[in-house]
């Protein structure tokens, strides 16, 4: 069986009564390491629904292949991360108005012979900063730092939430210049970082990572921002949420809210029913918790 290939258990509704056992999975490159299983799997906990939830490797070049074997073999729909966003894009027959402006969908729906796209990125970092963290966005001042794929979906969602000032800062200006030709909705692309402030939010959709050192941004925009986000997570602090509360910043959070928060949207997409998701979101940092805790104590043995 090659990578992607998926085989279903049996014929779907085979038990009377029974309501049938849902397929879905993310697919990826690399996928090992998604918590999408983990998450789905909890929001079916919560309703009693029969899904499966897998990961499915796709080798760069072969992402419509395995979404082809998923489907021929009973899959109901997809989620898809890294790097294949725009290639799922280009592969749904249908897309809904939050993935023509990212220009990148991240959920799929089997509908027949129909693929239906979405993306659920921006509505989930919404919901995690007005419903876990409290920050409504109305009225606020954004400067979204990044302007790649990320960057792309989170734009309209900020928007719609109401944020009165909406602007990108990139490292490079050909991305930059790119996003501008292509989303609208935000105020300004700059391609440099040092934005004069005040900003209420500050969003890191860059994808600098653990090994990066600080981002060229001013500690003084940092310190008058009433929260800091960076969209990646991990079990420590970021170093851009180290560097926002080292410059005085009075709240800063990372982006497992917001994957909770994608995936909480994803499932009211395919079940029509919205989870709740303070519990799995407590799960899942607990999880990252205890996996670098075991991380440690493995390279602290001699
Ligand atoms: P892309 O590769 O599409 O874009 C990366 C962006 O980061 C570019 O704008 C790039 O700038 C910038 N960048 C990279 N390194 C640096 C650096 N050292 N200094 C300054 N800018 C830098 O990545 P994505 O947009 O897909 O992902 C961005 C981040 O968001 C990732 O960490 C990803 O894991 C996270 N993410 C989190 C999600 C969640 O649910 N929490 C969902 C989706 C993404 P340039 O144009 O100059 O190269």
């Amino acid at each position: 069986m090659g990578a992607g290939a998926y085989t279903p258990d049996g014929p779907p509704g085979s038990l009377p009564g029974i309501a049938p056992v849902r397929r879905f999975a993310v697919i990826g490159h690399p996928v090992s390491h998604s918590r999408s299983p983990f998450i789905h799997e909890a929001f079916a906990a919560q309703f009693g629904h029969r899904l499966r939830y897998g990961r499915l490797h796709a080798a760069p070049g072969s992402f419509r292949d395995v979404l082809s074997a998923f489907r021929a073999g009973g899959g109901a729909g997809a989620n898809v991360t890294q790097p294949f966003k725009v290639e799922a894009f280009e592969a749904c027959d249908r897309k809904s108005a939050r993935a023509q402006a990212a220009g990148a969908v991240n959920t799929l729906v089997f509908n027949g012979d129909t693929i239906e796209g979405d993306n659920t990125d921006g509505i989930g970092l919404v919901n995690d900063i007005e419903g876990r963290l409290g920050l409504k966005l109305a009225g606020l001042s954004v400067l979204v730092l990044g302007a790649g794929g990320a960057c792309r979906g989170v734009l309209g969602p900020l928007r719609e939430a109401g944020c009165a000032r909406l602007v990108v800062a990139n490292r490079s200006p050909a991305r930059a210049a790119d996003l501008k030709a292509d989303v609208c909705g935000f105020e300004e692309v700059a391609a440099r970082f040092c934005r004069d402030g005040p900003w209420d939010l500050v969003v890191n959709a860059t994808s600098a990572g653990l090994a990066a050192r600080d981002l060229p941004i001013d500690a003084r925009v940092l310190a008058a921002a009433q929260l800091a986000y960076d969209l990646m997570y991990a079990a420590q602090p970021t170093p851009f949420l180290r560097q926002a509360l080292e410059a005085g910043c009075r709240q800063a959070s990372d982006g497992l809210g917001m994957l909770v928060g994608q995936a909480a949207e994803a499932y009211r997409i395919w079940h029509g029913v919205s989870p709740c998701t303070a519990p799995v979101y407590a799960g899942l940092r607990a999880s990252l918790s205890r996996e670098a805790q075991d991380d440690a104590a493995a390279s602290s043995r001699p």
